[in-house]
């Protein structure tokens, strides 16, 4: 082979050359699963039945996802012309930047926030914008305000917010959207059933105005990646466009109507953690560790210099936990999942030894 043959080569883009490789955390998880804020007890039984039914003559198939988005806008109250089923909130996010964010353009970030923001800004050729969280980790409205340009293309708010567990208020997201017109306020709302507020209704009737749910949190389907993104026409035709008709695959198509359908499981497990909370950030205030107020199913919490420490030693209790450390502004913080009361209950008893080993909180003292 002549030199120039093995010199010549594909490169990636500029941008995903210096993307950073994001690795979750997912191996060895056959523990207590507090480090994903995922469902930590199982999917409703009715949509285990319904995937036990499942033929091979339907898996030769490739999905329709139409019939299922008319069933799912009915279930919002939206028009079907309003709802897109996506894979997993993940790919929403993706596409909807990949749809709207061009070189020049910017993304509005409140931070800290969810990864993933980030990760499918890079591989765009806009520009991220960081606005940076006080100590409080409260929403920074008013400078969030503040930073909007005219460039500013997408502005991304979880809520409620992760790892924080903060909210932003439907005042605040309508005054933003009115603010910067030229930008798709995306209202993530991944967390929805733990904190019951939602701006779902004024999809439509606000033209900039975008929300995102999810089924891996309090449906439990994660490991299906089943999301959805509802917004005004006019908005969701382009990012129709550019998503693959395929891209939901037809188990988890068979899986949403029974879960949506089951009510009763659903209102059971967010219940039960919206309790399982309370009991738990009792326990961390009685154990002298400081805790961020959360609307979501898990609760940030300041460990300190030894988190990695703190995190090893649940982990070796059998209960897994996440450190944010290297979240922005989240230096020594870790972010704790809530499950059911039981688990908790676990979790605390691990919690304590784990600190007294560390000398943390109370056992600091
Ligand atoms: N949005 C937020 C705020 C999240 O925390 C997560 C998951 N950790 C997601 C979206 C991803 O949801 P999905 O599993 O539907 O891709």
């Amino acid at each position: 082979m002549s030199n120039s043959a093995t010199a010549l080569r594909p490169a990636p883009r500029a941008r995903v050359q210096a993307m950073k490789e994001y690795h979750p955390p997912l191996g060895n998880r056959d523990a207590m699963r507090l480090d994903f804020n995922e469902n930590t007890l199982a999917c409703s039984p009715k949509v285990r039945e319904a995937l036990s039914q499942v033929s091979s003559g339907h898996l030769t198939r490739y999905p329709e996802r139409e019939p299922i988005e008319r069933i799912v806008a009915e279930y919002l109250g939206l028009p079907a012309e309003q709802v897109l089923l996506t894979n997993g909130v993940d790919e929403a996010i993706h596409v909807l930047f990949e749809t709207f964010l061009e070189a020049g353009d910017e993304l509005l970030l409140p931070v800290p926030t969810y990864t993933m923001y980030e990760v499918y800004a890079s591989a765009t050729d806009a520009l991220s914008v960081a606005i940076q969280a006080a100590d409080d980790l409260q929403f920074p409205f008013d400078r969030l305000l503040a930073a909007v340009t005219p460039r500013t293309k997408i502005i991304a708010i979880a809520n409620p917010n992760s790892p924080s567990g903060s909210v932003a208020t439907r005042s605040q997201i309508m005054q933003l959207a009115q603010h910067a017109p030229q930008a798709v306020v995306l209202v993530d709302e991944a967390y929805f059933h733990f904190h019951g507020e939602t701006v779902l209704d004024l999809v439509g009737t606000i033209p900039n105005l975008a929300v995102a749910r999810t089924f891996s949190k309090a449906y439990g389907l994660a490991g299906l990646r089943l999301g959805l993104l509802a917004g005004p026409h006019g908005l969701i035709r382009w990012v129709r466009r550019v998503l693959s008709p395929y891209s939901v695959n037809s188990l988890a198509l068979t899986c949403l109507p029974p879960a949506l359908e089951d009510a009763a499981y659903l209102d059971w497990y967010v219940s039960e953690v919206l309790q399982a909370r309370t009991d738990f950030e009792t326990a961390l205030d009685e154990a002298g560790v400081r805790r961020w107020p959360s609307r979501a199913n898990f609760v940030l919490v300041e460990i300190g210099t030894r988190h990695s420490e703190f995190v090893r030693l649940m982990s070796a209790g059998g209960v897994l936990v996440r450190d944010r450390s290297n979240d922005p502004g989240c230096d020594g913080r870790v972010r704790i999942t809530i499950g059911t009361r039981q688990q908790m209950k676990q979790a605390v008893e691990v919690l304590i030894q784990s600190l007294a080993a560390i000398k943390v909180g109370k056992e600091a003292q």
